[in-house]
């Protein structure tokens, strides 16, 4: 796992860019049988034949978020606020990728603040902008960067800070095999950037007080 992110990579791929043709579903398949035999095991035997077809189902689910592009959708459900320029926090917003580097899973929570300039959101499209950033491959800090600097595109609030915090399960359960580490990443955009105070009001509303401190950098 990558604790280290470079700005290109944080970056990343923006929602709706170019990727090559998409394989059709028998050749989707055909990879799983390929990967079954790379296992050691035989795609042929009774308990394995549905397998490939299950599998490339549950990736249509896992990598739904190639689908959606989140600053349209964002774009089209904003509200105007009357008045409120508080802090608006969401805490604990579930969430399940896929790291990119083993296809295995990241687990974890996302909380999310900002401070509205003329635009709110609703709780559900917080959560659906989470959801479509993390069913994709991902990195942590690329994800975390991803939801903030969409939330900051499309509300332009006076900032937007995003702390995530996940447990890898290429790390649990392969190579270094250690348990019980997450890993908290974070993004501080405007004034979560510029003002200690509001920063430190965000962590505590999260019970990071202290916790995670940012530059902005991830
Ligand atoms: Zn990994």
């Amino acid at each position: 796992m990558d604790k280290m992110v470079n700005n290109k990579r944080a970056r990343g791929r923006s929602a709706g860019a170019e990727v090559p043709a998409r394989p059709s579903r028998e050749e989707a398949e055909a990879a799983v049988r390929t990967l079954i035999r790379w296992t050691g095991d035989d795609p042929d035997r009774e308990g394995l034949l549905a397998t490939p077809a299950r599998v490339v189902r549950a990736y249509e689910e896992w990598f739904a978020g190639y689908n959606d592009d989140p600053r349209e959708y964002l774009k089209r459900t904003f509200e105007e606020t009357g008045g409120y320029d508080e802090v608006v926090v969401l805490r604990d917003i579930r969430f399940e990728s896929h790291c990119e580097h083993h296809m295995a899973p990241i687990i974890g929570r996302v909380h999310i603040g900002y401070i509205p300039r003329n635009r709110v959101v609703g709780i559900s499209k917080l959560a659906r902008l989470v959801e479509v950033f993390s069913r994709r491959l991902q990195i942590q800090e690329k994800m975390t960067a991803e939801i903030a600097s969409c939330l900051d595109a499309v509300l332009k609030p006076h900032g937007v800070a995003v702390v995530t915090e996940a447990t890898h399960q290429c790390m649990t359960t392969r190579g270094v095999h250690k348990t019980g580490v997450s890993m908290v990443t974070s993004r501080m955009l405007g004034v979560f950037r510029d003002h200690a105070e509001t920063r430190q009001e965000f962590l505590a509303a999260i019970g990071m007080r202290g916790v995670a401190h940012s530059n902005g950098n991830g």
